[in-house]
């Protein structure tokens, strides 16, 4: 069998989307290995969302030319973002890559690496096309849980961002497509789902007849085995009542929102291009903890935006104390090429940006460890899905609003159980517990 390595940056679309490429090849009985050294194939799935990103997949081929001199039958493939957005410039600067595909020619992976193979000669395919359900995944059974793809593309067109060119527009599968692909996930021992789109609570609506990431919980949720719903990307414009009631109605869905604000300034926000207001995210924020009260918030901040000053960075730092978020991931602004805002005049500088990096992160520590403290004393319902990374002998899983949890299973719980677990402590990272004697409603503190 030939072996194949994958090499996976970026986002969790990335991620699915490697699972899917490992899974077609498999049909053409290629095997994934761990160890580049003795693959046949290498496929680089690449992100282009920040400068770094790239510039580490540039310094990875180069590594790879190396194990290419030694092995000149070696296939290099690069996938996903940058593929997409930089086409045939990746083969001039990285001449060793033999294949560059974009996220759209997914489905056709085994066709196009039977070409270099047969050809020997590079190929490129870029080009937008049929919006295909892809089903295949390396292996899932005993997985508990799965990322399903739900949609594809963004029209939204923030200022800084790549996506809507590498992704290209808005296009939603069918809810029988999904429903049909989490079935067999439950069916192989997939406990929890999460649905995934750039947009996600845009989901539905560029179908006929159209429907909505509600109703599709509501679909998800009918599906035996399946405890858990997770979803993301969403972004605030998008946000319906509709999908805040079914997120309080729809029983397996989590308490835990993913909900983006990137900045806490109106004056960055519309030069984002973002299309709400900090008044408006509040509101929304308020409307859903009205809705479930117990929902945990993560959220996307980005400094240095260009034009940020102190005032609208602090104008962030208090959002995060005003929301209380559970999780905040921190991105440097980066400027991409052929977007609106990189060719903005007042670019902040890496100093001030790694300043208020540093300060964001701090701030928002404190507020998740504050956050994660309230649960003390709590039971929870926890999934569990491995052991615990500091003591072998204990198990793992992660409540419905998603921490960590460790705690002694004393041969009583198995991966793939739902139990409840009394927290005994709120440690910076995870918690700690034990098993509950009488199952008692999760709970997951609000505010
Ligand atoms: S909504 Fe998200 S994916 Fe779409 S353009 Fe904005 S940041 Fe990019």
């Amino acid at each position: 069998m030939a072996k194949l390595h994958l090499i996976t940056y970026g986002c969790q679309m990335n991620e699915y989307d490697s699972e899917r490429v490992a899974g077609l090849l498999r049909e053409r009985s290629w095997e994934l290995t761990a160890d580049e050294a003795e693959a046949d194939l290498i496929l680089v799935n690449t992100c282009a969302i920040r400068e770094k990103a790239e510039d580490k997949v540039f310094s990875k081929l180069g590594e790879l030319r190396l194990l290419k001199a030694q092995r000149p039958d070696l296939i290099i493939g690069v996938m996903g973002c940058m593929a997409q957005l930089h086409q045939g410039a990746i083969q001039r600067r990285a001449p060793v890559v033999d294949l560059v595909f974009g996220s759209p020619a997914i489905a056709r992976v085994g066709e196009l690496v039977d070409r270099v193979r047969r050809d020997r000669r590079s190929v490129l395919e870029t080009g937008e096309g049929p919006l295909v359900k892809i089903t295949a995944r390396p292996s899932s059974a005993g997985r508990l849980k799965a990322f399903v793809t739900v949609m594809e593309g963004c029209e939204k067109h923030c200022t800084f961002c790549v996506v809507p060119r590498t992704r290209g527009r808005e296009r939603s599968h069918s809810p029988a497509t999904i429903v049909d692909e989490v079935e067999r996930l439950a069916a192989d021992g997939c406990r929890e789902v999460t649905l995934l789109g750039q947009t996600v609570n845009a989901y539905g609506r560029d179908l006929t007849p159209a429907t909505d990431l509600g109703e599709l919980f509501a679909l998800v949720n009918e599906v035996d085995g399946i405890a858990r719903i997770r979803f993301t990307t969403s972004n605030p414009y998008n946000l319906t009542p509709k999908l805040i009631r079914a997120m309080r109605d729809v029983p397996k869905v989590c308490e835990y929102f993913h909900l983006p604000l990137q900045s806490g300034s109106n004056r960055v926000l519309e030069r984002m291009n973002r299309g709400y207001t900090r008044e408006r995210y509040l509101e929304l924020v308020a409307e859903i903890r009205d809705a479930v009260p117990t929902m945990a918030f993560s959220t996307d901040l980005i400094v240095g935006f260009p034009g940020e000053t102190e005032a609208d960075f602090e104008q962030t730092l208090e959002m995060v104390e005003r929301v209380g978020y559970d999780n905040v991931f921190v991105f440097r602004y980066s400027r991409r090429p052929g977007t609106p805002a990189a060719g903005m005049a007042d670019q902040v500088s890496e100093d001030v940006k790694a300043r208020r990096n540093t300060q964001l992160l701090e701030t928002a520590t404190r507020v998740g460890a504050e956050r994660s403290r309230r649960l003390a004393g709590q039971t929870v319902e926890v999934l569990v899905d491995g052991t615990s990374k500091k003591s072998p002998g204990e198990l793992a899983g992660r409540t419905r609003c998603n921490r960590v949890v460790n705690f002694d299973g004393q041969g009583s719980v198995s991966l793939g159980d739902l139990t409840p677990i009394r927290i005994t402590e709120a440690l910076p990272h995870s918690l700690r517990g034990t098993l509950a004697s009488q199952p008692e409603e999760a709970a997951c503190l609000s505010k």
